[in-house]
């Protein structure tokens, strides 16, 4: 398997006050293998948005920082390049979709210009050969009337155009690794599920490698192969999707399975998680989740258990596993 995304120990710290400093990732090492789907997935908080932005380096600077850690995109650590390399990089070789595209989009330019940007600025091409290449790219993501649709501006479009608008910006120069943060969150159910479709199928067609960016369960099991849940900064559980949702281990992914709406299950019996992420400048001893964890115990709070190997590729945070792939206090 070959590695397109390799993140190791990565820290990014916010600074807000002479004493305080918020640890909004904590350490956290993932990889994404080349044609894979990665889903982070957590409640908003957890620091999933930051991790995104730390490798896209977008993280605003002061107060953020990217303080320690190693970010290999196709073996180029990302962090040893320059502002001009990395400009070169963003929107070539990794590109981002946010989850509001009217704020990330500029209403004072046409579609047409802001998606053909990218082809201009990496791929060095002339207007002509660009429009040629984006009328391309808004047919291929669902535009019938692709012309049209490149002269007209962004406040024209409905919430779910201007997202595939922003799919087609994201592919235009076949980046190795798209970032999806929240894609579907501002958009209706109904587009919210074309959106997804269609970023399945471009995935089909451009075997690029995808991290999405959620806090809900649905879209990890619609779009991702493998999932790390992440929990105040941390990593607390990793393994396939499939397993996940079968097999879940850590008590904060069963919590937000268990505040997953299921289709035959009438909305007012979700049990949602008691309590709230804690603030990332002032993280609870031992494990982060232990106010909130109905199986809490004195040893829970002594030490942040270690992200331990429990079964074939799951890996879990928590002190109710040993590795044996059964569960050890669970009784
Ligand atoms: Fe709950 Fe303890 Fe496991 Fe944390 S380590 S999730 S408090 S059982
Ligand atoms: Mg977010």
């Amino acid at each position: 398997n070959e590695r397109i995304l390799d993140v190791k120990g990565l820290k990014t710290q916010f600074r807000i006050d002479k004493q305080k400093v918020a640890k909004a990732v904590d350490g956290i090492d993932f990889h994404i293998n080349k044609g894979e789907t990665l889903a982070i997935v957590g409640e908003s908080g957890s620091g999933k948005s930051i991790t995104a932005l730390s490798i896209m380096q977008l993280i605003p600077s002061p107060p953020g920082k990217i303080v320690e850690g190693s970010i290999e995109l196709d073996g180029v650590d990302l962090l040893g390049l320059s502002e001009k390399q990395m400009t070169a990089t963003r929107g070539n070789d990794v590109a981002m979709i946010f989850q509001e595209p009217m704020t990330s989009l500029n209403p004072v330019f046409t579609i047409g210009t802001q998606v053909s940007e990218p082809l201009r600025k990496h791929k060095k091409l002339g207007k002509k050969e660009a429009k040629k290449q984006t009328i391309e790219l808004l047919k291929l993501v669902g535009f019938p009337r692709a012309e049209d649709i490149f002269h007209e501006y962004p406040h024209q479009l409905s919430g779910g155009m201007r997202q595939r608008a922003m799919i087609a910006m994201a592919l235009s120069c076949a980046p190795k690794l798209i970032i999806a943060d929240e894609p579907t969150t501002a958009l209706d159910v109904t587009i919210q599920a074309q959106i997804l479709d269609l970023m399945l199928d471009m995935k089909k067609k451009t075997g690029s490698s995808i991290l999405m960016i959620t806090h809900d369960l649905g879209v990890v099991a619609e779009t991702a192969d493998r999932v790390a849940v992440m929990y105040a900064g941390q990593i607390v559980e990793t393994s396939t999707v499939k397993e996940l949702f079968v097999k879940p281990k850590h008590p904060y992914t069963v919590g937000l399975l268990n505040s997953m709406p299921k289709i035959d299950q009438d909305s007012e019996r979700l049990e949602s998680i008691p309590g709230m992420v804690p603030p990332a400048h002032n993280f609870p001893q031992g494990c982060r989740f232990a106010p909130r964890c109905k199986h809490a115990m004195d040893k829970c709070t002594e030490a942040v258990p270690d992200l331990i190997e429990d079964g074939l590729n799951h890996k879990v945070r928590c002190v109710l596993y040993d590795g044996s792939g059964k569960g050890v206090t669970h009784v």
